[in-house]
């Protein structure tokens, strides 16, 4: 193995993990053996709870401007680490080195947002009658837990760890069991930075401790991200238990294109945005629907693909169970009569072999029936639906049960306008394939895409991780009573 059994963190000490569970874990860039995964249990998950509680007496009281002052540390540690941690990344998951350093980047940019916090939960005050104010104060919740996906090893995490923690919470992170490596470096570098023990702690596992964490009466909220049946089965757990939850789920991204879309940049746009990571991204192209005479974009879409060479500047998919997933959605649908343009199935790549490849795919003349243009694939496919006219593509884009992003091409104002209100969606795209809002914008999409109030990022996490103390106070001697008393 290339690098140690994996601990976890737990106060501040790297801890082993007791369980009889051990999962292998592969790069799937060529396969080769990097570590092996104990699964935590309820045992594991109580000595982090405790941890975290006993830090929760000190740095709920720190003030604001002294706990951002951690995460400045944090930013400036990502920037000096940005290569390090961009390779740790790439390998575990199998991004390419490019993608990895985006991430970091992205990672960089969530700090920046929570470390203008104290300027955003100011609260307010207002004398309300004579000598009488009200005020209000964010107050952090306790012990939060975060479970996030395989995809983004370094960024889904800084989704919730430097809001969450610049709030005055103590954070019990779950990381993807797929891709344990990078979280254990962003740890180390919170330590570095200044963060007191306890305050942020990560618990290995599989489903056995997200359903202990759900369970366990020492964590106030969870959040989530991941596909939709477990969101749904977290949000459904963590809530009965009476926990406040955000989980966001997976994501079928349509995209319409309007005939007078500009070709060679609509055509850059969504091939970058199907095969970005490998098309793991819950942000990806995963339906066109094409509007009208778009032949000449498909074209273009084509010889883009073309240019995309996997183990170059394209990617690995993240397993074998994923690699065989997508290739039998791409032959069940030329099965069902739409017509592979582009084949990235069976790919090979020299030298890495046991790496887990799958090219560029383009599948044109599919229908709203089939199951590629239903479910999420996950991988670097892109499915082509024809529609007649916009209302036709918009109703198409409608009937699909997921909700993050949607977006258009077109020079037209007004049809991008139309779609803007009309897409069932929370995130859009005007002429752009991957309409991720940047801080201090939040994150999250609508429908099976994402249950719970608010998002996940930005602004709107604020209310998620803290909750509002109202206070009325008088200071004046005056005696008497009024309609209010
Ligand atoms: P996943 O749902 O399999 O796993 C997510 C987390 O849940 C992991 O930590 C995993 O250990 C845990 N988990 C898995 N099965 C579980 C179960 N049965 N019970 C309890 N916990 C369980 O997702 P993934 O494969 O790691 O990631 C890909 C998915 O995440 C895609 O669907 C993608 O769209 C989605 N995603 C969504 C967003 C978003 O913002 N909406 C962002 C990133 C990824």
């Amino acid at each position: 193995m290339k690098y140690e059994r994996i601990k976890n963190f737990i106060g501040g000490n790297f801890t082993p993990i007791v369980s009889d569970k051990l999962l292998a874990i592969h790069s799937p860039i060529d396969g080769m053996p990097l570590t092996e995964l104990p699964c935590s249990g309820k045992y594991d998950l109580d000595k982090a709870v405790s941890a975290a509680r006993a830090a929760f007496l000190g740095w709920s009281k720190t003030p604001v401007k002294e706990r951002v002052q951690v995460f400045f540390r944090y930013k400036f540690l990502l920037e000096k680490h940005l290569q390090e941690l961009a390779a740790l990344g790439s390998e575990e998951n199998g991004k390419t080195i490019g993608e990895s350093i985006a991430e970091i980047e992205k990672c960089i940019e969530l700090t920046e947002f929570a470390c203008s916090l104290p300027q955003l939960i100011t609260g307010e005050v207002l004398e309300v009658s004579k000598g009488v104010e009200c005020r209000t104060e964010y107050v952090p919740l306790g012990v939060v837990a975060s479970i996030v996906p395989f995809n983004f090893p370094t960024m889904v995490p800084n989704w919730t760890i430097p809001n969450a923690i610049a709030l005055g919470n103590c954070m019990i992170i779950k990381p993807s069991e797929k891709v344990p490596l990078s979280i254990g470096r962003i740890a180390e570098l919170l330590k570095e930075a200044g963060l007191p023990d306890g305050v942020f702690n990560i618990v290995h596992g599989d489903a056995e401790v997200v359903n202990a964490i759900c369970d366990h009466p020492g964590i106030e909220a969870v959040s989530f991200v991941g596909s939709t049946a477990v969101a749904k089965a977290v949000y459904r757990r963590a809530t009965q238990n009476l926990k406040r939850c955000l989980a966001l789920g997976g994501a079928k991204n349509h995209l319409i294109v309007l005939p007078d879309a500009v070709p060679d940049m609509t055509a850059q746009n969504i091939t970058a945005s199907m095969s970005g990571c490998a098309g793991q991204r819950c942000m990806a192209a995963s339906a066109m629907v094409g509007v009208g005479a778009i032949d000449h974009i498909i074209d273009k879409i084509c010889a883009e693909a073309r240019k995309l060479i996997p183990g170059e500047n394209l990617g690995a998919v993240i397993n074998k169970a994923s690699q065989e997933r997508i290739e039998r959605y791409i032959t069940e649908a030329e099965q069902q009569g739409a017509k592979v343009l582009v084949d990235g199935r069976r790919v090979a790549v020299t030298g890495k072999e046991d790496g887990t490849y799958i090219g560029a795919t383009v599948i044109d003349f599919v229908t709203p029936d089939m199951a590629v243009a239903k479910e999420e694939i996950f991988g670097p496919v892109i499915c082509i639906i024809r529609a007649n006219t916009l209302d036709e593509a918009l109703a198409i884009e409608n009937a699909n049960p997921y909700g993050n992003a949607a977006s258009v091409f077109t020079q037209n104002g007004g049809a991008a306008r139309y779609v803007m209100e009309k897409a069932s969606a929370g995130m859009i795209g005007v002429n752009i394939g991957v309409p991720v809002p940047r801080e201090p914008f939040s994150f999250g999409g609508w429908n099976e895409s994402k249950f719970g109030v608010g998002d996940i990022t930005g602004k709107s996490s604020i209310a998620f991780w803290t909750k509002l103390k109202k206070s009325t106070t008088k200071w004046n001697a005056e005696a008497g009573v009024n309609w209010m008393s």
